[in-house]
């Protein structure tokens, strides 16, 4: 296939288009000028012939031709005709009889044909014979009966013409315009192969400009000629920034995700040192340092259980496992499992059905979702308070809303709670245990899903979280 790649250049495209246009236009006018040319001189050859046919029918009447013996001037000036062009003439008395032929074939012959028959009603007939090329004129001799005044018919002139004469000239105008064509065409050739050249030329500019960007943070060095070259540059820009905004984004991540799991190593490090260099340090002192030691440990495996989720969901819908999943059930498992976390905390958990759900979902995502908002409510909430739960469904969605006696979020945070590690006011993200990943996770399956998350929030009074997401699973990312 790649041997007819270069089928699909453009510039070889724009030469074509130019050259067949004009190879064709020129074919065309040169087809069409000789065609009309010829016919033309055909047509007045016919008139020509008809006209000297007339005349000599008007002499006939007047030297009385039919009435008396054939007269040497009209014969003469009959064989002048005929020689002149290139043909016979045939005169015809009233009885259809041939009296005279320029060719001596046919004299003494009764000739009856259409053409006899009609010019004998009077007509001048005028014929055009495509296949054997010649010209055949009739013309009636007619003459006025003195006393009746009517046109008697006398006799016909029949002639034919050759038309060898035109067709030799239409022949060396066909070759002059043949040569004419082929300069047109070989000038066709230079201009097609420049104009194609100089059309891609923008095109090759800006590849060659984009095949030298080797950072993201290099502009494109473009000053585009087309519009089109111009947007082609714009959306490689778009797509540059994305990029950038991309990468920025994973640098920091990949920093925040080295100091992340370096806070818990240090401050093990920190307890062990301690313990170590205590000479006799009491065994309480042990205890509640390898607490917090295990705490840290703790810390460590929450942050790189987030982190390895994370990471399997940007796989994106390829790593899904989606199933029709009853909701209701889903709900109740979860709000048992964090029972007793909610009653530590002595939050009340509180699920409200309005109907029965089955969506298309991956439940252990999913759960894992759902979870992490649920557990966010009994963690930033007041102590006793409570966090309701709410499922209904369109015959399109299913909605969970989420909501809380809580804490709240400030305005200024709720834009940032679902980008990865940031977590709420330093004041009370460092009592409560977290990772700053939950909600990220969270966000990245819904969106998986083809759902959307949504937050509301007032501080000091509680904050309500809103999922909706497709009951038939879209594929597709
Ligand atoms: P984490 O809970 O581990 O800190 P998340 O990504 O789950 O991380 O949440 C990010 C931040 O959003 C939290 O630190 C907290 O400040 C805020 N937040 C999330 N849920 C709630 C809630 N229900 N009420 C108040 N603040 C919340």
């Amino acid at each position: 296939m790649k041997r007819f790649a270069y089928l699909k250049s453009f510039r070889l495209r724009i030469f074509l288009i130019m050259f067949l246009t004009g190879f064709i236009a020129t074919g065309i006018m040169r087809f069409g000028m000789t065609a009309n040319t010829r016919n033309r001189a055909i047509r007045e050859r016919s008139m020509e012939v008809t006209e000297q046919i007339r005349i000599c029918a008007n002499r006939m009447i007047n030297y009385g031709y039919f009435h008396s013996a054939p007269s040497d001037i009209i014969s003469a000036q009959l064989t002048q005709l005929s020689l002149v062009y290139e043909g016979r003439i045939l005169v015809i008395d009233s009885a259809f009889k041939v009296i005279s032929d320029t060719y001596d074939i046919s004299l003494g012959k009764t000739m009856i044909g259409e053409e006899v028959m009609l010019c004998y009603r009077g007509e001048t007939i005028n014929n055009y014979d495509r296949d054997s090329r010649y010209i055949e004129v009739a013309v009636p001799v007619m003459e006025k009966d003195p006393e009746t005044g009517e046109n008697v018919i006398l006799g016909m002139i029949l002639a034919s013409a050759s038309t060898d004469s035109i067709r030799r000239e239409a022949d060396i105008l066909t070759r002059q315009g043949f040569i004419i064509e082929l300069v047109v065409l070989a000038a066709l050739i230079g201009i097609s192969a420049l104009t194609a050249t100089l059309s891609v030329r923008p095109f090759e500019r800006v590849t060659k400009a984009m095949a030298g960007v080797v950072s993201f943070e290099e502009d494109i060095p473009v000053v585009s000629d087309y519009k089109e070259t111009g947007e082609i540059v714009e959306a490689f820009e778009k797509l540059r920034q994305r990029l950038k905004v991309l990468d920025e984004s994973r640098q920091e991540f990949v920093s925040n995700v080295s100091h992340e799991l370096k806070t818990p190593i240090a401050s093990i490090k920190v307890l062990a040192d301690s313990l170590n260099m205590q000479e006799d340090a009491p065994l309480e002192m042990y205890r509640e340092f390898m607490q917090d030691i295990s705490a840290e440990v703790d810390r460590e495996n929450e942050i790189i259980s987030d982190l390895l989720e994370l990471v399997r969901m940007e796989k994106g819908a390829s790593g899904m496992h989606v199933e029709n999943i009853n909701i209701n059930e889903l709900l109740e498992q979860i709000i048992k499992r964090l029972g007793p976390l909610a009653r530590k905390s002595e939050v009340d958990l509180i699920l409200e059905s309005k109907r029965n759900v089955n969506a298309d979902i991956d439940e252990v995502k999913m759960t894992q979702a759902i979870t992490n908002i649920i557990e966010n409510g009994i963690k930033y909430n007041k102590h006793p308070g409570w966090v309701r739960i709410l499922l209904d469904a369109d015959h399109q969605y299913m909605s969970i809303s989420i909501s809380d006696s809580g804490v709240g979020i400030p305005e200024s945070e709720q834009a940032h709670i679902f980008e990865r590690f940031y977590r709420g006011d330093k004041s009370h993200s460092k009592e409560i245990s977290g990772t700053g990943l939950g909600l990220s996770i969270t966000r990245r399956t819904i969106l998986l899903h083809k759902g959307s998350i949504e937050v509301e929030s007032k501080p000091g009074e509680g904050t309500t979280f809103l999922v909706k997401v497709p009951l038939s699973f879209i594929v597709g990312e």
